[in-house]
């Protein structure tokens, strides 16, 4: 039997809040990235880096993303100084087949906003709720290993009306201890590329601690990799059979676009 290939994953955080805020710092000493890479370093057919904002080129080059299959995305009060540059060659890495799994604040970051066309908004509180995530769809690769729920003990609230575009799969909804419910796992394909949102992950929760979260995240790991690198084209074709002679033929232009 061929051997499982290897996932090539890197997890990209603006590292920002654990500089800042001493909670922060508290609760994830080398950062929200070494934590969730940490936990994702556990499994054997993962092989994990990071990067984070500060680093040249946000240590996003093309030679870095060339080497990765999925990028897991953390950023939020950062947005901004992640230069259009690098927006756009991320995008183009997930149109040609890379996986991005966004997370919690990420909702609001260029990447996700460029790729989904939308607001990307929705509404929230930091009252240390309690978050209840129910999977309704128990079949999905990213739900294994989940029972019929679980359940954060103190988190950030996010509710709907959540302004994306109609996920194509919906694998979790949260429920709030103040009543609010929210799409907290949906799933896109942009170009080649797979895209999972899952919402948990305040910064100032010990969340991506939480067994139930890292296995999440592994399992949307797993299932937005394709291994696909499909270059985007926009080919003019040759007829692979012969056309019927056309008298008007010499009357059209012989440049397509492109
Ligand atoms: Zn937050």
């Amino acid at each position: 039997m061929a051997p499982t290939p290897l996932i090539r994953v890197t997890v990209w955080s603006e590292f920002r809040h654990e500089k800042k805020n001493p909670k922060v710092a508290a609760l994830y000493p080398a950062g929200m990235h070494r934590a969730i890479a940490d936990a994702l370093g556990h499994h054997a057919d993962l092989v994990v880096r990071t990067a984070t904002l500060d680093e040249p080129e946000h240590g996003l080059t093309v030679e870095a993303l060339e080497q990765t299959d999925v990028l897991v995305w953390w950023g939020h009060m950062a947005h901004h100084e992640v230069t259009d540059e690098i927006v756009a060659r991320v995008r183009a890495r997930v149109l040609e087949g890379m996986g991005l799994i966004v997370l919690h604040s990420g909702h609001y970051s260029k990447i996700f906003k460029s790729l989904m066309g939308d607001t990307c908004s929705l509404t929230w509180r930091e009252a240390t709720d309690k978050e209840r995530l129910w999977v309704v769809c128990p079949s999905h690769p990213i739900a294994r290993g989940l029972g019929a729920y679980f359940e954060l003990p103190a988190e950030e609230m996010y509710g709907e009306p959540f302004g994306i575009p109609t996920p194509d799969e919906l694998i979790f909804i949260s429920w709030f201890t103040g009543g609010e419910v929210f799409r907290s796992g949906a799933t896109w394909r942009r170009g080649h590329g797979k895209i999972f949102y899952f919402r948990p992950g305040h910064e100032t929760y010990p969340t991506y601690h939480h067994p139930q979260v890292q296995q999440v995240i592994a399992n949307g790991v797993r299932w937005a990799h394709s291994g696909l690198c499909i270059p985007d084209s926009c080919l003019n074709m040759k007829p692979l059979e012969p056309l019927p002679a056309d008298p008007d033929a010499t009357l059209r232009p012989t440049e397509g676009h492109r």
